[in-house]
């Protein structure tokens, strides 16, 4: 598939987006029904709609996420992945998921949330070494870009989750 050029840079020509007009495509997983989308990166804050279910690609909610779905998201799709590891019985991870939950309009279209229990995909939770939780990490294809342990709430969330995309990128 040819890669498409954003439509409205010619238009706005604006030098903040001068500098994505080289970006590569994004490819995102629909959170409906697990279609490969390809998305321009300068056009994913334009709520980009799934080609095949016509659903938006992003919901403004974190994606629950479990051993068969999981990879689509941190591996296939091109969009870095902030993942919070969880279990039912864990007190914080409770108190947590609010803040969490109201990250994900805050952080997209930057990257993608998910939860994982890791009660339910115990195996997520040993591939990447899971000791405690919350645990929050952030994954660029597939691999781990950085971990926090610990309940945080919505602004630590999102300020920490900026700082590492952040020095990812320098990278
Ligand atoms: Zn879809």
């Amino acid at each position: 598939m040819a890669p498409r050029r954003p439509r409205f840079l010619r238009a706005n020509g604006s030098s903040r987006y001068d500098a994505r007009m080289n970006a590569p495509d994004h490819l995102l997983a629909c959170p409906h029904c697990a279609a490969m989308n390809r998305a321009p990166v300068a056009r994913l804050a334009e709520q980009p709609k799934c080609g095949r279910c016509h659903a938006p690609l992003f919901t403004g909610t974190p994606l629950a996420l479990g051993e068969a779905d999981f990879d689509r998201h941190a591996l296939r799709s091109t969009l870095p992945l902030l993942v919070d590891f969880w279990a039912p019985w864990c007190g914080p991870c409770l108190q947590m998921a609010p803040h969490f939950q109201q990250a994900a309009p805050l952080l997209e279209p930057a990257l993608r949330l998910a939860k994982v229990d890791t009660d339910a995909s115990p195996a997520l939770g040993n591939r990447f070494g899971i000791r405690s939780i919350p645990t929050l990490m952030l994954l660029r294809d597939g691999a781990e870009v950085a971990r926090q342990a610990g309940a945080m709430t919505r602004e630590q969330v999102v300020q920490w989750a900026r700082m590492q995309l952040a020095s990812a990128r320098g990278r």
